[in-house]
């Protein structure tokens, strides 16, 4: 639907990212973050330090303050207050990040992200004719995701055209793997704050780091911790987004950020699942296309052994 308009943009995008990134980054500083675009990544593509995947309009978001929703259910391995407690903690190493300026000091990214208390529904969907959440959600009981080496899956809808994130759910696959709170990490369980950390990231549209060390690096193994603090690659990625001047990096430049700080999701906030009306003259926005999963990188796989692979998926809708 949109293939005959995305090939005209793929160069004027990455000459974009370029000009976002000269004015942020000191020269000759190499990193190697990339954005998630509207484009679904290759299956064999893998990000490598000087190259990400390029094509479609990078994701963003909007306002200057985002909401989500844990599901109320939590999980058997990770109680309710531990998950909320750990999320925040994440999404704050993101939100917190001080960036370089062009005046020469540092200043705090231009996105805040909002607890905006429990929720009952636990679907990942978007709505777009009615209230939403950015639903957290684990999977206790069943993973459907492909294979059970995913650890979690974020998924994010967008507006094909420009980028902008709508709605950004994220499942954790405590049904195939031990995901763990404890300190020091079991050499066989997966640190929760890890997890979530990697995936606020994708939340707020970061891609897969090409940087082995970076948060945003595909691959994470048992009993490590490393992923829970944002390496020098993840703060560039971030601030490169959500300017400290409050603009966005878009396509074609640059666009100025929502007027003021509101969490509520697109069309209003609910915490219970919006089924679609029983007539099937709406469904029709129910059957967008959803985009092949994202890339799984496994390019360090020989070195980190058992590690399990994150994957960002990413679903396409025309309207909004
Ligand atoms: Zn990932």
């Amino acid at each position: 639907m949109h293939a005959g308009a995305l090939p005209l943009t793929r160069r004027a995008i990455a000459a974009a990212a370029g000009l976002a990134l000269a004015s942020v980054i000191a020269p000759g500083t190499a990193h190697a973050f990339c954005r998630t675009t509207t484009v679904p990544v290759a299956a064999d593509f893998q990000p490598r330090p000087d190259k990400c995947w390029d094509q479609g309009v990078p994701l963003f978001w909007r306002n200057s303050c985002v909401g989500y929703s844990l599901n109320r259910a939590a999980s058997r391995q990770v109680s309710f207050e531990d998950a909320a407690n750990g999320l925040s903690r994440a999404f704050t190493k993101w939100t917190g990040s001080s960036c370089p300026t062009e005046g020469g000091g540092a200043s705090r990214v231009s996105i805040d992200v909002r607890d905006l208390g429990p929720a009952a529904c636990e679907e990942v969907k978007y709505n777009q004719n009615d209230n939403n959440q950015n639903v957290i959600v684990f999977r206790d009981d069943k993973w459907t995701h492909g294979s059970g080496n995913t650890l979690a899956l974020t998924t994010v809808t967008f507006n094909p055209e420009t980028g902008e994130i709508y709605d950004a759910d994220m499942e954790i696959n405590t049904f195939d793997q031990r995901v763990t709170l404890t300190d020091p990490v079991p050499p066989d369980g997966y640190d929760f704050a890890s997890i979530v950390t990697h995936e606020a990231g994708h939340f707020l549209g970061i891609a897969h780091s090409g940087d082995q060390r970076a948060t945003m690096f595909a691959n994470y193994s048992p009993g490590a911790t490393a992923m829970r603090n944002l390496t020098a690659d993840d703060v560039a990625g971030v601030c490169s987004v959500y300017r400290p001047d409050g603009t966005r990096a878009v396509l074609d430049g640059k666009i100025t950020q929502g007027p003021s700080c509101d969490p509520t999701p697109r069309h209003g906030f609910t915490r219970e699942c919006v089924e679609p009306p029983a007539s099937g003259l709406c469904s029709k926005s129910e059957i967008a296309p959803r985009g092949p999963g994202g890339a799984v990188a496994l390019g360090a796989a020989g070195l980190l052994g058992l590690a399990a692979a994150w994957r960002a998926r990413r679903r396409r809708r025309r309207a909004d």
